[in-house]
């Protein structure tokens, strides 16, 4: 079988609202995106994740959908999403999109038709109680800081409706056929212009309903089933990769038989790689390594270091969660809803250049594939004024002339405030200061990009972790047909002296693959390694094995 596009591609989160503003309105559009095209292709990556882009009230970002069959309007026309789609295809750029269906907004005509007519076919599309409601009003609850219930009281429909998220998302009862044959209607519109696949916003919450009880988990799974069957006879290729904040042993039912999503989100791998981090230590990502359930040949893992969300940090025990909020979120302002934190990558590990290296290398090193977010590649910092998780939401900062080159609009008309204080302000970090010094982040995203890109061996191979004695150092030994690929991190802040034993591979030479450095494997089929604090490798093995001694045959 051939490998799907997706077990190697390297995906971006892209919020069009916040990336570039074309119009001077002060909210990005698909023309400044379009315009930004050439730059995503240069910068390597394959795949763009769209965030949401429908019409919306915009009280939850964009994940509070009325309509799913256009383009919200301060982005531009349907037009201009073509225009984009077709765009990115002419740089080899595949293009998926935000699809969030496990809820719509309480503005959306489904629910203004479900709350004002009992009789109506649209009532059975969401679900409701007479009071009192049938579980615990906290049962369940997203955003227990936030919310106080998951049912809230209808005036005009006069009965509770369930919301496991904001009160404004009611949530889309999936157990009715119609809803269903509704949601493949939406993924066949956007199917039909080009798109890549999607990425199921809330995929573990689609498939729960408040009557989960009384559902199998064969007939939840059997929702995620016929989506997937419904999307692969549109067009084969497409890729589903679902959000499912899960625990390691659940999380491979996501994949069915490799007949349900395609990728799932590696939460677990996520929270012990922070985990590993704080302790400066590398077992609990060698931990959860080994832990990961075997998943089928057509299906992989998502891999990432921060999402657009909180750093929920729900995969850890109790005392973990401390460990990794005493590291990276201090402050009770950087926490958020109990259980995560609401920073981005760079502040949480001091703005320093060879941690921030250390977390991309590894990212771009795990069995998976990597999706990074944008600003990600200058290490763009948070806004910690900002309520809730638009902290790490703040424009994309490209320069240092006004608005960061987000906008030409006034300040005052943006979207959200640039960063304009502190070691992270737009004048200290953008994309073409970057660009200008050959040692800045952005040059060594690039690099792990286009180096990931020629390392199939990562996404598509077995991997081994190597014994190297030390706690503080990962060893990786990826093997696809006849490549094998070796990455070594060091988590800590001492340097680190590590033996690799490659007796299988006498004779050949290590390709240092950042600086083409080849040296030979020792006679004895050793390989030293001297890391320096927080420092990551990459090797290829290369050239031809030694011949074998042989003994006279009798
Ligand atoms: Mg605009």
């Amino acid at each position: 079988m051939q490998t799907p596009w997706y077990t190697n591609a390297v995906f971006y989160a892209l919020d069009v609202d916040r990336f570039v503003d074309s119009n001077g309105d002060g909210i990005g559009d698909f023309p400044g995106a379009t315009s930004k095209l050439e730059y995503l292709a240069d910068l390597g990556v394959t795949c763009l994740w769209l965030l949401p882009i429908h019409p919306a009230p915009n009280r939850d970002n964009g994940y509070d959908i009325k309509n799913y069959y256009d383009v919200d309007p301060r982005l531009g026309t349907l037009d201009d999403f073509i225009h984009f789609l077709h765009r990115a295809g002419e740089y080899g750029i595949r293009v998926i999109m935000d699809l969030v269906v496990n809820h719509t907004s309480d503005e959306h005509p489904w629910f203004q038709a479900a709350r004002r007519d009992p009789g109506s076919l649209y009532r059975d599309f969401y679900t409701w109680s007479d009071a009192p409601p049938p579980t615990p009003l906290d049962k369940g609850n997203i955003f227990p800081d936030q919310e106080t219930s998951v049912w809230t009281y209808d005036e005009i429909a006069g009965a509770y409706y369930y919301h496991r998220f904001y009160h404004f998302q009611p949530e889309l009862n999936f157990h009715n056929p119609i809803v269903r044959d509704e949601v493949k209607k939406v993924l066949d519109f956007w199917l039909s212009f080009g798109i890549a696949g999607f990425r199921i916003d809330a995929a573990s919450h689609v498939i729960e309903s408040i009557g989960e009880e009384g559902y199998s988990h064969d007939e939840r799974h059997d929702i995620l089933k016929e989506i997937r069957a419904h999307v692969s006879g549109r067009k084969e290729n497409a890729v589903l990769i679902g959000e499912a904040d899960v625990e390691p042993e659940k999380m491979v039912a996501y994949f069915g038989d490799g007949d349900e999503l395609n990728m799932l989100f590696n939460f677990a791998l996520n929270n012990h790689v922070y985990l590993a981090m704080a302790r400066q230590d590398a077992r609990p990502v060698i931990e959860i390594l080994r832990q990961l359930p075997a998943i089928p040949n057509n299906t992989q893992w998502a891999n990432f270091l921060r999402n657009l969300d909180e750093l929920d940090l729900e995969q850890l025990s109790d005392e973990e969660r401390e460990e990794v909020l005493e590291a990276f979120a201090p402050d009770e302002n950087m926490r958020i809803y109990g259980r995560g934190i609401r920073r981005r990558l760079a502040p949480m590990l001091g703005n320093d250049l060879k941690r921030i290296r250390l977390a991309f290398s590894l990212l771009f090193a795990l069995p998976g594939a990597p999706v990074i977010v944008y600003g990600d590649e200058i290490g763009m910092g948070d806004d910690l004024s900002l309520e809730e998780r638009r902290a790490v939401r703040t424009v994309m900062q490209w320069s240092k002339e006004r608005n960061a080159g987000f906008s030409t609009a006034p300040a005052n008309r943006l979207l959200l405030p640039v960063i304009s204080e502190g070691d992270f302000a737009y004048r200290n970090v953008n994309v073409a200061a970057q660009q200008e010094k050959r040692d800045s982040l952005w040059h060594f995203i690039r690099k792990l990009i286009y180096l990931r890109r020629d390392c199939p061996e990562i996404g598509t191979g077995n991997w081994h972790i190597m014994d190297v004695g030390l706690n503080e150092v990962l060893a990786l030994r990826c093997q696809w047909k006849a490549g094998i690929v070796l990455t070594l991190h060091n988590f800590s802040a001492k340097p680190r002296a590590v033996d690799l034993d490659m007796h299988d591979q006498r004779g050949r030479r290590m390709q240092n693959l950042f600086d083409g450095h080849a040296e030979q494997i020792g006679q004895q089929g050793n390989y030293h390694v001297d890391l320096e604090p927080y420092e990551c490798r990459w090797y290829r093995v290369t050239g031809e094995r030694a011949v074998e001694s042989r003994g006279e045959v009798a």
